[in-house]
């Protein structure tokens, strides 16, 4: 596939801006090119410094660990930003749409909505799988973009491999599968093996969730060189500040404690699904591949406000299509587990 096909005329032609840093980022000991301060930083040492704008060391550190050349790599200010450049960069408005398979993540529409690009919504199947026809008979030429979240947001559950490969091959868009949760996903599930062999495959993945660092704000979309050269020519200079960049970096090195919470994470949630499941007030647990469970109950309104009066609060899920009486419950800590099922057994007892 022709990335250059899919992109907008005005992204084709447009030259991103140029930083002083992208200008000269080699040697020098007087650096007089980006009006920054010179005495310093009040707010720590190095600050007073625009960040490195192409992030190179950072890339350099993920692609080693995933084992990807560093121009695959995109980072963004979240994983939200790569959604936002990816929409902007393929979609015309008002003209082009995008596919999102609901229920799913919430951000893909806002972001669509916000650049006034429409979005057509197949439902998931009934086990919340992907339905391949239906999705296929959704698009035509004016569709760029088909968003896939797997494991998916809020259902837990991940999209079938051969299920994404037949997409890849019969959708003439960019498949973008957002992996936010995989590192609490069954071990070889990422679709990353198969970037080298689709260049319509878009990766999102996020330190905000194993990688316990949802406060620093970086997001990777894993892709072709050509749709990673896209992303970069439009994002804004700085998007992934220094302190950010410095703190991944540090973490970075603590891949295997980072995997041992995720494993207790995991056991976690099949103790938590264990002591719901015994609850009169619970009908159905989905089963997750994430962080957290979906949850069918006698009465989600009651119960999440039940909840929220004993000061817990979880997702209310029930708006969502196939997601009647649905909350989803966030794996906490043994406590804060414990805490949320004593209070759902007192309102079982009291309904
Ligand atoms: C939490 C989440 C993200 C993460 O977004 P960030 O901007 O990286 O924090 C992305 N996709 C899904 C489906 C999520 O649930």
């Amino acid at each position: 596939m022709n990335i250059n096909d899919l992109l907008r005329e005005n992204i084709k032609s447009m030259k991103a801006y140029a930083s002083a840093r992208s200008e000269f980022a080699g040697q020098a000991s007087v650096w007089l090119d980006a009006n920054e301060h010179p005495f310093g930083s009040a707010a720590g040492p190095g600050l007073n410094r625009y960040p490195d704008p192409s992030q190179k060391k950072l890339k350099q550190r993920i692609g080693n660990m995933k084992n990807i050349d560093a121009d695959h790599i995109f980072l963004g200010n979240g994983s939200d930003e790569p959604i936002d450049l990816l929409i902007r960069a393929f979609c015309e408005p008002a003209r082009d749409h995008i596919i999102i398979l609901p229920p799913t993540y919430g951000m893909y529409k806002v972001a669509a909505d916000l650049n006034n690009v429409a979005v057509k919504q197949v439902g998931l199947s009934d086990n919340f799988d992907l339905n391949i026809p239906q999705i296929l008979s959704f698009a035509d030429k004016y569709t760029k973009l088909l968003f896939v979240c797997s494991p998916n947001n809020p259902t837990g559950n991940l999209a079938g491999r051969d299920q994404l490969v037949a997409l890849l091959r019969s959708f003439n868009g960019i498949v973008v599968v957002d992996e936010a949760y995989i590192d609490f996903a069954t071990p070889g599930s990422s679709m990353l093996p198969l970037l080298g062999q689709h260049s319509n495959l878009v990766i999102l993945q996020t330190f905000s969730k194993a990688w316990t660092m949802a406060g620093l704000r970086l997001g990777i979309a894993f892709a072709s060189r050509d749709i990673v050269e896209v992303l970069h020519k439009i994002k804004p200079p700085y998007n992934v500040n220094e302190l950010t960049q410095q703190h991944v970096l540090e973490v970075l090195n603590k891949e295997h404690i980072i995997a041992g919470w995720a494993n207790e994470i995991i056991a976690l949630r099949r103790m938590l699904e264990r002591e719901l499941a015994m609850l009169s007030c619970v009908k159905r647990i989905f089963p997750s591949e994430a962080n957290f469970l979906l949850v069918q109950v006698s009465d989600a309104e009651a119960i999440y406000a039940f909840l929220l009066k004993k000061r817990i609060v979880v997702r209310n899920r029930s708006g969502e299509a196939g997601c009647s009486n649905c909350l989803r419950i966030t794996v906490g800590t043994t406590a804060e587990n414990a805490l949320l099922v004593q209070a759902l057994k007192e309102f079982s007892r009291i309904k």
